[in-house]
C-alpha cells in the first residue's frame, strides 16, 4: 500500500518525487506513459528559452542543499564556471528538460513505460490499473498536464499540413519554399517564427505570423509583477471572493502569457539585419489585431480566412502549412473516469482544489486526490508556471504527512495585498 502514487512525471510531479526523497516519511511510487522524462518533446525547439530564472527548478526554494538542484546538476556536468561566465538567467529549455532529465534519473520510485489506465476506489484506498500492473494508495496526485487546443473551426483540416505546435519537432516536414502560417501571438508562437526565420526547416516563401492580440506584447517581468509569484500572494489569492479571482487572473494575463523580451529583441533583429541592411526580400508578415478564422482547403494548401480587428476586414491568406499555436487546456483524464461520480467538479466540469491543492470530492476525510496545474482559478497565475512548483509540491507533502517536514515560513512581502482583520483603521489626515 503506497502513501502516495503519482499519476504523470512531468515537472510538477517529478518536483513532488524530488522533495519525498529528500525524505523517508512516505512510500511512495509515480508513473509516466512515456519510455522516459522528456519535457513537451514535442516543442524542444532548438531556439527556444526559458521564460523562468533557472533556480526555479524542482527543489531549490525549499530544499536548497538538494542533490537535484539546478546548480548540483552545473556541478555534476563539471560546467559551473562556464556556465557563470555565461551570465544568463534564462536558460535554453533544452538544457532545463536535460537537467530535469538527469534528476529524474536520481529519484527513486520513478516508473516511467508505465501509463496509468484507470483509478477506482475501494472502500479506503485508491486501486490504479496501469500498463503493467495494479497497484493499492492512500492518496493520489494527478500530474498528467494539459493537452493541446485545438480550435473548433480547425479540427477538420488537422493532418500532415495542419496540426498543433506541439508535435513540430515530432513531425518531418519541409518549408522551403512553402507559404507558412503561425497562428498564436504567444511565446510557442514566437518561438516557431525566430527558428523559421534562421531556416530551421528550410527557407519558407512566406512566413505567416497571425496574431488576435493587438501587438506582439511582451511577457511582463517587472519587478512588482514578480509579487503574483510569491506563496504569499498565492495564499492570498485563494481567500478572494469568484469574481476578484477572475478579474485578477485576467488582468495578470501577460504575466505569464507574453512573449519574452529577449526573443521579441531577436526577432526584431533578424528583421533589421535581413529586410533592411541585408536588403532581402520581406518574406515574414506579422499580422496582429488578426483572429483566424475558417481553413478552407484551396490549390493544394489552405485558405486561411481571418478577421481584422484594427479595421473590421476580412481578409484571405493562401498557406500550405499552418501551424496551430493556439496554446493548452484542461480536460478530465480518463483515467478518473471512474471516480467521476465521487468528485465535487465545478459547473464548467472542473476540478475543484483546497488549500493545500487537494481536490473536493466525497472521501476527501479519508483520503486525498492532490492536484498539480489544476489550480489557475483557485489558487492564480503562478499554478501553471514553475515559479512555485517546489513551494507547492513542499505544501503538498506537508499536508499529506501533517507534519511541517519543509520549513515554508518566509519574511513578510512587500506589498500588503490585503490587511489583517486586527490591524486598526488607518487614520487619514487631511494635508492643509
Ligand atoms: C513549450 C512550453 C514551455 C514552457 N516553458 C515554461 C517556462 O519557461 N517557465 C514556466 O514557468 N512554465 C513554462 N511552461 C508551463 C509549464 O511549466 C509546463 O507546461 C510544465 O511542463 C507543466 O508541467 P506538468 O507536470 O503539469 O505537465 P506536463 O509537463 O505536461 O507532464 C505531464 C506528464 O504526464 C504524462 N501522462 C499523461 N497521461 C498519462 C497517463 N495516463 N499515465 C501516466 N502518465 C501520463 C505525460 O507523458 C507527461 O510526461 C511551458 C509550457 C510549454 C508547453
Amino acid at each position: 500500500m503506497l502513501d502516495l502514487a503519482g499519476i504523470g512525471i512531468g515537472p510538477f510531479n517529478l518536483s513532488i518525487a524530488a522533495l519525498l526523497n529528500e525524505t523517508n516519511e512516505l512510500e511512495y511510487r509515480f508513473f509516466d506513459n512515456k519510455a522516459e522524462f522528456a519535457w513537451h518533446p514535442g516543442l524542444l525547439l532548438p531556439e527556444a528559452h526559458m521564460q523562468t530564472c533557472y533556480l526555479k527548478d524542482l527543489v531549490t526554494a525549499v530544499v536548497p542543499t538538494s542533490r537535484v538542484g539546478f546548480l548540483s546538476y552545473l556541478v555534476d556536468k563539471k560546467r559551473f564556471y562556464r556556465f557563470l561566465s555565461t551570465d544568463i538567467s534564462m536558460i535554453s529549455r533544452t538544457e532545463f528538460s536535460n537537467y530535469m532529465a538527469w534528476a529524474a534519473s536520481k529519484i527513486k520510485n520513478l516508473n516511467f513505460n508505465e501509463g496509468v489506465r484507470s483509478i477506482h476506489y475501494a472502500d479506503d484506498h485508491f486501486v490504479i490499473t496501469t500498463e503493467q500492473d495494479v497497484y493499492q494508495a492512500k492518496n493520489i496526485c494527478l500530474g498528467t498536464g494539459k493537452k493541446p487546443h485545438i480550435p473548433e473551426e480547425f479540427k477538420a483540416q488537422l493532418g500532415t499540413k495542419v496540426f498543433h505546435a506541439c508535435e513540430i519537432m515530432d513531425r518531418e516536414f519541409d518549408f522551403t519554399n512553402k507559404r507558412v502560417a503561425v497562428i498564436g501571438g504567444g511565446q510557442t508562437g514566437a518561438d516557431i517564427v525566430l527558428n523559421a526565420l534562421h531556416h530551421y526547416w528550410g527557407k519558407p516563401q512566406e512566413l505567416y505570423w497571425i496574431s488576435r492580440r493587438p501587438n506582439y506584447q511582451p511577457l511582463d517581468e517587472a519587478t512588482f509583477t514578480n509579487e503574483f509569484f510569491t506563496p504569499q500572494y498565492t495564499e492570498c489569492f485563494f481567500e478572494l471572493p469568484e469574481l476578484s479571482k477572475k478579474r485578477e487572473v485576467k488582468a495578470q494575463k501577460l504575466a505569464s502569457d507574453g512573449i519574452t523580451s529577449e526573443c521579441l529583441k531577436q526577432i526584431y533583429h533578424y528583421l533589421y539585419q535581413h529586410f533592411e541592411v541585408n536588403g532581402e526580400r520581406k518574406w515574414l508578415h506579422l499580422l496582429p489585431n488578426r483572429t483566424a478564422q475558417q481553413l478552407t482547403p484551396y490549390n493544394d494548401g489552405y485558405a486561411v480566412q481571418c478577421y481584422n480587428s484594427l479595421n473590421q476586414s476580412e481578409e484571405i491568406l493562401d498557406a500550405d502549412y499552418v501551424i496551430l499555436a493556439t496554446g493548452f487546456e484542461s480536460v478530465l483524464p480518463h483515467y478518473l473516469e471512474p471516480l467521476k461520480s465521487l468528485l465535487h467538479l465545478s459547473k464548467d466540469g472542473s476540478l475543484q482544489l483546497d488549500r493545500h491543492f487537494n481536490v473536493q470530492w466525497q472521501h476527501q476525510a479519508d483520503n486525498q486526490i492532490y492536484a498539480v496545474n489544476a489550480g489557475l482559478s483557485s489558487h492564480g497565475i503562478a499554478e501553471p508556471q514553475l515559479s512555485l512548483m517546489a513551494w507547492r509540491s513542499a505544501k503538498i507533502i506537508n499536508h499529506l504527512t501533517g507534519k511541517n517536514v519543509f520549513d515554508l515560513s518566509e519574511t513578510q512581502n512587500f506589498i500588503d495585498w490585503t490587511l489583517p482583520e486586527s490591524t486598526q483603521p488607518l487614520t487619514l489626515t487631511t494635508a492643509v
